[in-house]
C-alpha cells in the first residue's frame, strides 16, 4: 500500500508505476517528499563490527534525546529525513521506525557497508566474500526487508577511504554497482576529496551503472571546487554535507559557485549532524539540524538565489537523487 508523506499531496491518487522512494514504512510517492535532510544520522556506534548489537543503547532513552531535535526540523520546515548509518555502526531499523511514527518525518534508512576508517567497520564477511555476494545479501535487504523487519532500505551507502581506491573499496563499489541494477535505489558513497570521487564514477560506469545514480559524499572536503564540476559533468551528485552554524558563510560561497556555473540541479546539502553515541556518557552531546532551514536558506536568499533556486535544492534535488529507478550507463 502506498503511503502519502503529505497529507496536501493525498489528493493526487496513486497511478501505476508512479515515482517512488522507500521509506522505513514503506514508499512514499517521490513527489510527496517535501524539504529532506539528504545526509543526518540518529544514531552512531564506533565499537566496530565484531561488538556491536543493538543490546548497546536504550531506545527509549535514545528516543528521548533525538526526538526533540527531530520535532524541531520539523517545525522548521522539513518532511524528510534520510538517516545515513550504515549496518555495523548503529544501523536500527526499529528505532528508525519508532521515530518517523512519533516525529511525523518520513525516514530513509541504507543497505551496504562503510570500507572508509580503513575498514576497521567492515564485518569480517566483507573481506572474504565477492562482490556478488555482498550484493546478493544487500539486495537480500531491498527484496526481504531489514534484520527480520519489513523495513526496506531507501538507498545504498557504501564508504572509502579519502585517497585512491583500495582493492576492498572497488570490491564495494562493485557490490554496490550489482545491487543498483537490480534494485534502482541510489548509491551514496562517503567520500571526501575528488580523487577517490573520479575514480568511484568511472568504476561504476565500467560496471554498467551511470554516475546519475551516484552522490559524492563530503564533497565539501574537496578544496578544489572545479572539481565539482567534473564530478557533475559526469553525471554524478554533489553532496555539501557537513552544514553546521559555523560555516554557513563557506556553504554559501561553495553553493553560489555550483549556481553560476549552472550545476545547481546536482548539488544536495545536509548537516551530517546528530547523533546519539552509546559509547558516551547519556549518548554525547546530540547536533540539531535547522542550520538549514534557520541559517543557511536565509543566507542564499540574501545572496541572490531565487525561491525556485532554493526549493531546488531542498526539495526537488532530494527527490530527483533518492527517486528509486535503474540508471543503465549510457555507452
Ligand atoms: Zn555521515
Amino acid at each position: 500500500m502506498l503511503i502519502i508523506a503529505d497529507s496536501l499531496a493525498s489528493a493526487a491518487l496513486p497511478q501505476a508505476h508512479q515515482p517512488e522512494i522507500m521509506t522505513v514504512a514503506g514508499p512514499v510517492h517521490a513527489g510527496a517528499i517535501g524539504n529532506t535532510l539528504t545526509h543526518e544520522h540518529i544514531l552512531v556506534d564506533f565499537i566496530g563490527a565484531e561488538q556491536i548489537n543493538p543490546n548497546r543503547w536504550q531506545q527509549e532513552e535514545v528516543i528521548a534525546k533525538v526526538l526533540p531535535h527531530l520535532k524541531e526540523v520539523k517545525d522548521a520546515g522539513c518532511r524528510t529525513f534520510i538517516d545515513c548509518t550504515p549496518n555495523y555502526l548503529g544501523r536500527d531499523v526499529v528505532l528508525l521506525r519508532r521515530l518517523a511514527e512519533l516525529s511525523g518525518l518520513n525516514i530513509i534508512t541504507n543497505t551496504g557497508y562503510y570500507g572508509g576508517s580503513d575498514h576497521k567497520y567492515l564485518p569480517a564477511h566483507a573481506f572474504t566474500e565477492t562482490a556478488q555476494a555482498l550484493a546478493a545479501r544487500w539486495v537480500g535487504e531491498w527484496k526481504e526487508g531489514i534484520d527480520g523487519t519489513t523495513v526496506r532500505p531507501g538507498f545504498i551507502k557504501i564508504s572509502v577511504n579519502p585517497a585512491a581506491l583500495s582493492e576492498i573499496s572497488k570490491k564495494l563499489i562493485r557490490a554496490a554497482a550489482l545491487t543498483h541494477l537490480q534494485t534502482g535505489l541510489t548509491i551514496a558513497s562517503h567520500t571526501g576529496p575528488a580523487v577517490p570521487a573520479l575514480e568511484q564514477i568511472a568504476l561504476l560506469r565500467s560496471e554498467g551503472v551511470d554516475a546519475s545514480a551516484f552522490i559524492w559524499v563530503h564533497a565539501q572536503n574537496e578544496t578544489d571546487l572545479t572539481y565539482y564540476i567534473s564530478a557533475a559533468q559526469a553525471g554524478a551528485w554533489v553532496s555539501l554535507d557537513g552544514l553546521s552554524d559555523n560555516n554557513v558563510a563557506d556553504y554559501t560561497r561553495r553553493l553560489s559557485f555550483l549556481r553560476d556555473e549552472k550545476w545547481l540541479s546536482q548539488t544536495l546539502v545536509s548537516h551530517d549532524a546528530g547523533w546519539y553515541d552509546p559509547g558516551k556518557p547519556g549518548g554525547g552531546n546530540v547536533r540539531g539540524y535547522t542550520t538549514l532551514f534557520k541559517k543557511l536558506i536565509p543566507a542564499l536568499a540574501q545572496q541572490g538565489f531565487t525561491a525556485d533556486e532554493i526549493e531546488q535544492l531542498v526539495r526537488r534535488n532530494p527527490q530527483n537523487a533518492f527517486t528509486t529507478r535503474v540508471r543503465a550507463a549510457k555507452n
